[in-house]
């Protein structure tokens, strides 16, 4: 890599914050994760690494459903989906052939191409459930 990078130090406290973290997280609880670790890193520069990284593939965002942007490290690099314990954050990675052809017969059925998707469920996991149920 010869072109010069700023905050490369930050870039990497960053990614491997989100490595550690189990489920998708946002900017300002990984924020906090980096300062009880005793980094001194802005939360403005929490943001732009985790957008950085997304956009260059090394991260999953999605949004959740009150609007936040999180941000996940994941083991699938390909096309796939989410299940997400809006709880405690653990996910799973999934695969959803049933969603990738109805989302190519229903563009195909109105005339579209290159039909793009984003699907993502969130519940709450076993663990979270037994907690709440306590
Ligand atoms: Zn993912
Ligand atoms: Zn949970
Ligand atoms: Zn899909």
């Amino acid at each position: 890599m010869t072109r010069p990078q700023r905050n490369t130090w930050q870039r990497e406290a960053v990614r491997a914050a989100l490595a550690e973290a189990r489920g998708f997280v946002g900017a300002q609880r990984l924020h906090e994760v980096l300062r009880e670790q005793g980094s001194t890193i802005g939360l403005a520069t929490v943001y732009r690494s985790l957008a950085a990284l997304a956009e260059a593939g090394e991260a999953d965002s999605l949004q959740s459903p009150e609007g936040e942007n999180l941000f996940r490290s994941c083991a699938t690099h390909g096309h796939h989906h989410h299940l997400i314990c809006r709880g405690c954050g653990e996910t799973r990675e999934l695969e959803a052939s049933v969603v990738e052809e109805w989302a190519a017969r229903v563009g195909a059925e109105h005339g579209f191409a290159e039909i793009d998707h984003v699907v993502d469920l969130f519940g709450l996991c076993a663990r979270c459930r037994r907690t709440a149920g306590s």
